[in-house]
């Protein structure tokens, strides 16, 4: 099956740039999320969001998309191709199902049980900083009645007759190319090799039941969205004593009231008046860890953006940190009284400045008015 856009599924257009693309992403992962939406098919259509956000949040990678398309793009570039989409069956039963000329998979042996992926919220500074989360998540364990296979304790678990325990059957077909042998999964048994006689009561002979797990985050300082941290062995249980699948957890961070991030460096706005931007001064800006003193320096023009070193967000896995960027925003005074107004004028007058007849006419207004 052809490949979607990555601009069409995240419903952005080409030029949008790093913000937009994020907002999207995280209004539908939020949608698309298998925890909140329990729709069959949303597990895949999550896994492609996630990967064309993966793609296009990478200046580089998206370099390449656009270049390219989805040729200039490798396996390596993400890594949700080893995700199972949920439950159980998957490769495995297709296999089975196809497994034509004799050398089909046998399904009773151990299997590793699927993956899952968590979206977690965190905050700006929990981003920023790292922390840990305690989560809740759902997911298949094995049944500690019949300790996995399905038999209610006490029963007898019979060699399937139909198969003679070997979880698959052989059929002759004749076809235009001559007589193809099948081999496929053993319809009594489900290719177990046994039969259960009476289903476990607790499980339903499934082997597994649904629990909320309890775990510990651990966060490490400088995740972004999108960002995925895997738990090894976290997943759903394995299967015939296969080893559990692996957790990820897929970063989603909130925005911050104040800040702004690019990559590890923030980036603030910072207003000032516009005597302080003549004049100069001492004043107190945000940081991610409390306020600082900053002098602002005579004359700053607004727009002028200062750059506090050291100040930004923590390199994932690496060493140093991004720097903080402010904006000076300098705030022009509305709703003078005539006293400031006239100071203001008499500003112009002595820069010799040319102001329009509007202007004008009302500072002789204003001395007509003193005068009186
Ligand atoms: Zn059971
Ligand atoms: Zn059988």
């Amino acid at each position: 099956m052809a490949k979607k856009d990555y601009y069409e599924l995240l419903g952005v257009d080409r030029d949008a740039d790093q913000k937009e693309i994020k907002r999207a992403y995280r209004k539908l992962a939020k949608e698309y999320h298998p925890d909140t939406n329990q729709e069959k098919d949303t597990s895949e259509k999550f896994k492609e969001i996630s990967e064309a956000y993966e793609i296009l949040s990478d200046p580089d990678k998206r370099a390449r998309y656009d270049q390219y398309g989805h040729s200039g793009i490798n396996d390596q570039d993400f890594n949700f191709d080893d995700f199972a989409q949920g439950g159980f069956g998957g490769l495995d039963d297709l296999f089975n199902m196809f497994g034509f000329g004799g050398g089909g998979r046998r399904r009773s042996g151990p299997r590793r049980g699927a993956d899952l992926q968590y979206r977690l919220e965190i905050s700006f500074e929990e981003a920023a900083f790292g922390g840990k989360k305690e989560i809740r998540i759902p997911r298949e364990e094995e049944c500690d009645r019949c300790q996995g296979n399905g038999a209610e304790p006490g029963t007898d678990v019979k060699t399937c007759p139909e198969c003679n325990g070997q979880g698959q059957v052989r059929s002759s077909q004749q076809t235009p190319f001559g007589q193809f042998t099948q081999s496929r999964v053993c319809p009594k048994c489900g290719g177990d090799g046994k039969i259960v006689e009476e289903a476990c009561h607790k499980c339903n002979g499934s082997g597994k039941v649904r629990k909320q797990r309890k775990l510990t985050v651990n966060i490490p300082a400088g995740v972004d969205t999108g960002t995925r941290l895997r738990m090894s062995g976290e997943g759903q249980a394995g299967e015939k004593g296969g080893p559990a699948g692996d957790l990820y957890i897929v970063i989603d961070v909130q925005d911050h009231e104040i800040f702004d991030r690019k990559g590890d460096d923030v980036y603030c706005e910072v207003p000032i008046s516009f005597v302080q931007a003549t004049l100069g001064d001492k004043i107190k800006v945000p940081t991610l860890e409390g306020k600082v003193q900053f002098d602002i320096p005579e004359g700053t023009q607004p727009g002028t953006t200062f750059r506090l070193k050291n100040k930004g967000i923590t390199h994932l896995n690496g060493y140093g940190r991004g720097d903080q960027y402010i904006k000076a925003k300098v705030m022009i005074p509305k709703d003078l009284d005539n006293k400031q107004k006239e100071l203001l004028a008499e500003f112009a007058d002595i820069s010799g400045e040319e102001i329009n007849p509007e202007h004008k006419s009302f500072l002789k207004k204003i001395k007509d008015a003193i005068n009186i």
